[in-house]
């Protein structure tokens, strides 16, 4: 039986070909150790460690030296969340990822929240008042993993600048398809993860902006990554991130083109009908997301009917099955669109063909449910 199509690249993305292929040789022909560096292999090791090292920083704009390799988003989140919430009150807002959340908890840590509207979008007014009540950190996502809502991080930059406040961007979705720089006035630490960006799952980085080493503790301490992060490094990892970096640096742009127009059709179809409303900002998203709402049908039931054709999902994978999306809520939908709320997350490998048939398919058996329903 053929696999389902994947319509769920938010969760994960697979490994691009031409990153297994850079990948493969540090598994065995070349395997070594990046900190064995009386030994040529290891040698050769460290060099391909710090040729990925470039790549990523050149994806944000960075500097090698301000980039340290993690095991994905999630460590290099906790990594900043943790040690500034020590200090002070972090600044996010209510549909940050559970990562961000998870950090805190872990601190005991209460944070103060910029509000959100329905479509996920930021109240910037009460930015000023925030700022000027003096929290240690502002930690916002590029943008969100649900309903794909962008936040616009180089105002927020601009005015972390002006207020002297570290801004921590977690930019583990969208980096490539929309505009980041981490050397803009006001980006202090950037959040990135491998498996969201065609590269492999267990490797991330987290971007330091120089001058801000000092402000940070390492979560695991230890030798490695300049004293930044211990642990022996993961070489094909992070030489797949490397290459992932740099296809996706080459290729974001065209790619963000393509993946709009393709989400923009699929919109089309489905919000057309009138079975189906849409989740999250329709200007300023990622372009490979569409989060919709299926009136008078659950989404679990749609996903069942529909799983042996396409992998889609109903929120973010971390939530686990059956775990309610705080995301959801925060943007005031009631139990019932929570319920029919469904996400589609589209990518690479996504073709129009394919876009089509699960818009079509997704009509169909919708329509057939919500009749059942009556
Ligand atoms: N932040 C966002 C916005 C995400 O979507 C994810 C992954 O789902 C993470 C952080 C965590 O990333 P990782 O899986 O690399 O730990």
């Amino acid at each position: 039986m053929a696999s389902p199509v994947d319509f769920d690249h938010h969760a994960s993305t697979p490994v691009d070909p031409r990153v297994l292929e850079a990948m493969w040789p540090w598994f065995r022909a070349r395997a070594a150790n990046a900190d064995n560096l009386g030994s040529l292999r290891g040698r050769a090791a460290r060099d391909a460690v710090e040729a990925a090292r470039a790549e990523v920083a050149a994806l944000v704009g960075a500097d090698a030296r301000e980039v340290v390799f993690t095991s994905g988003a999630t460590e290099s989140i906790a990594t900043v969340v943790r040690c500034f919430a020590r200090r002070g009150t972090v600044l996010t807002q209510p549909t940050e990822h559970r990562a961000t959340f998870a950090a805190l908890d872990a601190e005991t840590a209460t944070p103060a929240l910029l509000p959100v509207d329905g479509l996920g979008r930021l109240d910037l007014d009460a930015l000023p008042a925030a700022l000027a009540a003096g929290p240690a950190l502002v930690s916002l996502m590029l943008c969100n993993n649900e309903i794909g809502t962008a936040h616009p991080i180089a105002r927020v930059a601009d005015a972390c600048a002006a207020a002297s406040v570290p801004l921590h961007v977690d930019a583990a979705q969208g980096v490539s398809y929309l505009p980041l720089d981490a050397h803009a006035p006001g980006v202090t630490f950037v959040s990135l993860s491998a498996h969201k960006l065609y590269g492999p799952q267990g490797v991330g980085a987290l971007v330091v902006r120089h001058g801000a080493r000092r402000s940070l503790a390492p979560l695991i301490p230890g030798s490695q990554e300049d004293g930044r992060r211990g642990g022996t490094r993961n070489v094909p990892g992070i030489v797949g991130f490397g290459e992932a970096a740099r296809l996706a640096r080459l290729e974001g742009a065209p790619e963000a083109a393509r993946l709009r127009a393709l989400r923009d059709s699929m919109a089309t179809a489905l919000l057309g009908s009138g079975r189906f409303a849409r989740n999250g900002d329709p200007v300023d998203n990622h372009p490979g997301n569409l989060s919709v709402v299926a009136r008078d049908v659950s989404a679990s039931r749609l996903l069942v009917e529909l799983a042996e054709e396409f992998c889609l999902g109903t929120g973010a994978a971390c939530a686990g099955t059956g775990g309610e999306s705080h995301v959801l809520r925060a943007v005031g939908l009631d139990a019932d669109a929570r319920r029919g709320t469904l996400r589609i997350g589209l990518g690479r490998d996504s073709t129009a063909d394919d876009a089509a048939r699960c818009a079509a398919r997704l009509l169909e058996v919708a329509a057939r449910l919500a009749g059942d329903s009556c």
